[in-house]
């Protein structure tokens, strides 16, 4: 495919006026709906990627974008400083449909990060008795929580790490999926794990069986908190809401993003147990947007959506589709294929081609997905998908392999 004038031109100015800290591929999206997005020569194609799951809901949905434009027409922002009549109705009904007990609102997900790490610091002093400044926070490699200097700290991805220091001490790393690592690491100081369910920027790494009721065991026994990063791994995509759910495995702390704000708005939250988030009293923690009126009227919608558990169905149901078709492609050009609900972490096989390559192959077949490191397409579909068209993208997959 080749790009037109137009295309190039928007290119360019990217390149021109923006900073380069994304590497797109070459598409110009000016429309969307649904699982589908339209590029300004009117070509269309799938969106396998949904927003890096931030779309979990599709393109405009409508449910979703009525509320917005709903709440656009009444009221926008109030700040904190006094209260608003969307808000607590949020905070209620995201509390219902977590069965948590109390809702701690911010706009990305790097915040909802930074903020589960204060209070669990915070708790660790206050309630569990920890030496000043000596709290210790369990995380794992590989990990991805957001790009703040803090969570940067102790990411082991040099790319996001860096030249970024000097960075935030008190975080111990252990292997990920390595449930006596993390007992081992647990001392008097431990405040909290912090992990993702299933690791998204990693390639969708599914940690074994038994891994996360074994760390659940480690953190009981040691009063230490279980924070669930599920940004990403939540929020329907799995097949459940969250992906913990999966192995039966309460956290003390979920941050939530993402699709969280229906592709519409940046909404966060950190969500769980009363007596922890109760740490924060009145001017200790904050933010002008967090929680403000349309991102909440939004964020109502999308729980509302989430309520009756159709696109955890459908994210089951179409997932286990999805991955039939690429587990038949295993030994075609993919060497492993891994991953839950309509999430997969697809690691080419190196003696094809890269994901990079792959992933241009796709484009011009009409399906959009993006490498994640060297050799691995992540694919995460809209849960609005139909399987005809994971059907349309897994034989574009096949040609693009066969190429
Ligand atoms: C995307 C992501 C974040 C960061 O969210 P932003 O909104 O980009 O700041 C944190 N944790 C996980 C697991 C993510 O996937």
């Amino acid at each position: 495919m080749t790009d037109t004038q137009q295309t190039a031109e928007y290119i360019a100015r990217d390149e021109r006026w923006g900073a380069h800290n994304y590497h797109p591929l070459p598409v110009v999206i000016s429309e969307a709906e649904g699982a589908w997005v339209t590029d300004v020569d009117g070509r269309r194609y799938l969106d396998f990627l949904s927003g890096y799951s931030a779309l979990n809901f599709g393109h405009r949905n409508r449910r979703l974008v009525d509320a917005a434009h709903q709440q656009l027409d009444r009221l926008t922002l109030t700040s904190r400083a006094f209260h608003n009549d969307q808000f607590g109705l949020f905070c209620e009904e995201l509390a219902a449909l977590t069965g948590t007990e109390m809702v701690l609102t911010m706009n990305t997900g790097a915040e909802a990060v930074e903020s589960a790490i204060k209070v669990a610091r915070k708790w660790a002093y206050e309630v569990k008795g920890v030496e000043t400044d000596r709290a210790e926070i369990i995380v794992a490699t590989n990990n991805f929580h957001g790009r703040t200097t803090t969570i940067v700290s102790f990411s082991d991805d040099p790319a996001a790490h860096d030249n970024y220091g000097p960075f935030t001490p008190g975080f111990v790393t252990v292997p990920y999926g390595d449930a006596e690592a993390v007992r081992a690491a647990i001392g008097p100081n431990t405040a909290a794990v912090l992990m993702e369910p299933i690791q998204g920027e990693a390639g969708v790494i599914v940690p074994p069986a038994g891994f996360w009721s074994d760390v659940r065991r480690a953190c009981d026994e040691n009063n230490v908190l279980l924070i669930a990063d599920e940004i990403q791994s939540g929020l329907a995509r799995t097949g459940t809401l969250f992906a913990l759910d999966h192995e039966g495995v309460r956290a003390d702390l979920y941050t939530l993003g993402k699709a969280l704000g229906g592709g519409i708005v940046p909404i966060s939250a950190v969500v769980g147990r009363s007596d922890v988030l109760g740490v924060l009293k009145p001017g200790q923690h904050g933010s002008t947007f967090g929680g403000y009126p349309v991102a909440c009227a939004v964020g109502r919608a999308v729980v509302d959506l989430l309520s009756t558990g159709e696109f955890q169905q459908r994210a089951k149901e179409l997932g286990e589709h999805l991955h039939a078709g690429l587990r038949a492609l295993e030994g075609k050009g993919i060497s492993a294929v891994r991953g839950r609900g309509l999430w997969a972490g697809v690691d080419i096989d190196p003696r094809a081609k890269t994901g990079r390559e792959v992933s241009m192959l796709l484009r011009d077949r009409g399906v959009l997905c993006k490498e994640t490191h060297e050799r691995t397409l992540r694919m995460a579909p809209p849960l609005v998908i139909e399987r005809e068209e994971i059907d349309q993208a897994l034989a574009a997959l096949a040609e693009a392999l066969g190429e």
